[in-house]
């Protein structure tokens, strides 16, 4: 069976996005994914006991073996002993090629050169924490407000805190405590941020108003929920609620359902729709941010919300991150409204990394490993073509994804609709010949300043070996 891939029927994504769908595909043989998946966990078992030894012992020290819920997954997840670069080394002695890079907090490469000269030069010599204000720390919120063209902004140490920091800065601006968020949307720990992190649909509501999905050990305090790419659904919700609600949170491009991009116009529409209702608008750049380009995704899409968080990228792999906006809000934190507080908040040693990652990130190192991301998105364009795979190519920035669906992935109920089965094949097909892309299949992978042509090669071919034996 054929079927004819509806590209004009869907809106266009935003042109500062990526996404190819094929002219025309044909369904896979879900019962030979399903042999070809048992065969690949067979072969996943034989060749990593030690990561099943050490899940082992992991596990009576801590729950699941691991340090965060995400690292696991079942039997047990490869557990990695050095990193350099591109590649990972795990305890069997195998060299993985790092597709992952800690969710886009190695987006400089493992042991970056020059941030292991500066993070070193701070341990030998600065010191490792004063709590006291510092050159070290003003001199790296200077270039961060340069490059993300910040007014004012403030460290944290994690996203989690970030987008708390964000919610209540909001609250307090606006003497509002409600929020907007997106159905599926993940932004860290914070309670009201919980909810509906992909929630169960069947408990969800219907999928053009869905419900507020509060998980039970959450005390999420006033929250509605929006589909993604749906301004009309966010227009009603602030006409009739616009009065207690302090902001609408999203990740401008959605980088926690695979890569979910903006319809074209539709975050000019979200900003439209603030301004008209006095609500501001935060954008959680915590996976975006320079994996989306030198000043991050709110530069490249050519929206400016009132305040952004960011994380991971921004700091070389060490624990950083901040948030940061309009003077106007953030003087909310400046004069008490909304106290912040932080122990290690923009210790030397991170803002040495920091200092470092604004160095290498130069435009030309960024729009380097941006071709090198185009140039495989391309070539797997041309393997979904050759095999008729029902999937399509996404990418922003430095980061890409194949999605197992032939029409466009647009908000959360979409991303469920998508081939879960033949997604973690193709996951597991990688891990299993040296590539590691993030567990859970709603990451994406990262081409980081560490990669190169050949390293996104060896993706594609793997790739290529997978169609052709779904195919066979
Ligand atoms: N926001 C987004 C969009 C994220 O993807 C994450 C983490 N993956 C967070 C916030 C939370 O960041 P952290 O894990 O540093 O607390």
């Amino acid at each position: 069976m054929t079927s004819d891939a509806p590209t004009t029927t869907w809106p266009p994504n935003d042109p500062a996005t990526w996404r190819y769908l094929p002219e025309s595909s044909t369904p896979v043989d879900h019962d030979r994914v399903a042999a070809l998946l048992a065969v690949e966990w067979e072969r996943f078992i034989a060749s990593t006991p030690a990561s099943a030894e050490h899940n082992i012992r992991a596990s009576k020290s801590l729950p699941l073996g691991v340090t965060s819920s995400f690292q696991h997954w079942d039997p047990y997840p490869i557990s990695i002993a050095s990193a350099n670069g591109a590649w990972l080394t795990d305890v069997d002695g195998r060299k993985l090629l790092d597709l992952s890079m800690g969710f886009g907090a190695m987006m400089v490469g493992h042991l970056n050169p020059v941030v292991v000269e500066k993070v070193k030069y701070a341990l030998e010599t600065t010191g490792t924490l004063f709590v006291t204000p510092s050159p070290t720390a003003t001199e790296v919120a200077e270039r961060f407000q340069k490059r993300f063209s910040l007014d004012r902004l403030r460290f944290t140490n994690s996203g989690t805190e970030s987008t708390m920091y964000a919610v209540r800065t909001a609250r307090a601006f606006t003497h509002r405590r409600g929020i907007v968020k997106m159905e599926g949307g993940y932004h860290g720990g914070y309670d009201a941020l919980s909810v509906s992190v992909k929630p169960d649909v069947a408990g969800a509501g219907p999928e053009g108003f869905p419900s507020a999905v509060v998980p039970f050990e959450v005390e999420a305090g006033l929250v509605h929920v929006v589909p993604y790419n749906d301004l009309e659904r966010l227009a009603t919700i602030l006409d009739a609620h616009a009065d207690e609600i302090a902001a609408v949170v999203m990740e401008p491009v959605i980088e926690n359902l695979g890569i979910v991009l903006p319809d074209e116009g539709y975050l000019s529409g979200v900003r439209a729709l603030c301004d008209h209702h006095g609500v501001l608008l935060i954008f959680d750049e915590v996976k975006t941010g320079l994996t989306a380009g030198y000043a991050g995704a709110t530069s490249r899409l050519g929206v400016t919300p009132d305040l952004v968080t960011l994380a991971k990228s921004i700091g070389g792999g060490l624990p950083l991150a901040a948030f940061g906006g309009r003077e106007e809000v953030m003087a909310a934190v400046t004069d008490g409204r909304m106290p912040h507080f932080g122990t290690y908040n923009g210790n030397p040693l991170v803002m040495a990394a920091a200092a470092a990652v604004d160095e290498v990130c130069t435009e030309e190192a960024l729009a380097s490993a941006e071709a090198i991301n185009e140039g495989a998105l391309r070539a797997l364009d041309k393997v979904i073509d050759q095999y008729e795979l029902p999937a399509h190519t996404v990418g922003f920035g430095i980061k890409g994804a194949v999605t197992w669906s032939t029409t466009p992935v647009r908000n959360y109920r979409d991303y469920k609709r998508t081939d879960f089965l033949t997604a973690e094949l193709s996951w597991l097909w990688g891990v299993n010949r040296g590539i590691l892309t993030p567990p859970g299949l709603d990451e994406q992978w990262l081409v980081s300043l560490a990669h190169t042509a050949e390293d996104m090669a060896a993706l594609v071919s793997d790739f290529t070996d997978l169609a052709a034996a779904i195919r066979a």
